[in-house]
């Protein structure tokens, strides 16, 4: 698993598909079970209207392990932003942006 990128599909019903992102709960629960809190695992999704902060969905997930960072592309401003819990808390943490290619 370590480095691998694993698409997720988007199961949310198809009139809400437009506005929310709900991932395959079997692909995530295998990816969850995989990964078992070891190292990192960097979670990331876009904002395609919004902003890049954290909704409370977000947050509810981000708060689910100290070691999941969670980065969000702003579509419209084309900014990132990345968060992680920190003792107990969602906190933005400081990223790097080098070659990150928004188009993938
Ligand atoms: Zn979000």
């Amino acid at each position: 698993m370590r480095g691998e990128h694993i698409p997720m599909v988007n199961t949310e019903r198809p009139w809400v598909r437009h506005r929310k992102f709900k991932m395959d709960p079997e692909t995530q629960l295998a990816v969850w079970n995989e990964w078992g809190g070891d190292g990192d695992l960097i979670v990331y999704h876009s904002h395609p209207t919004g902003t890049a902060f954290a909704s409370e969905l977000d947050r509810t997930v981000i708060l689910q392990s100290p070691n999941l960072k969670f980065l969000i592309y702003a579509v419209v401003t084309g900014r990132f932003r990345a968060y992680q819990a920190i003792d107990g808390k969602v906190e933005e943490i400081k990223i790097f942006k080098t070659d990150i290619d928004a188009t993938v």
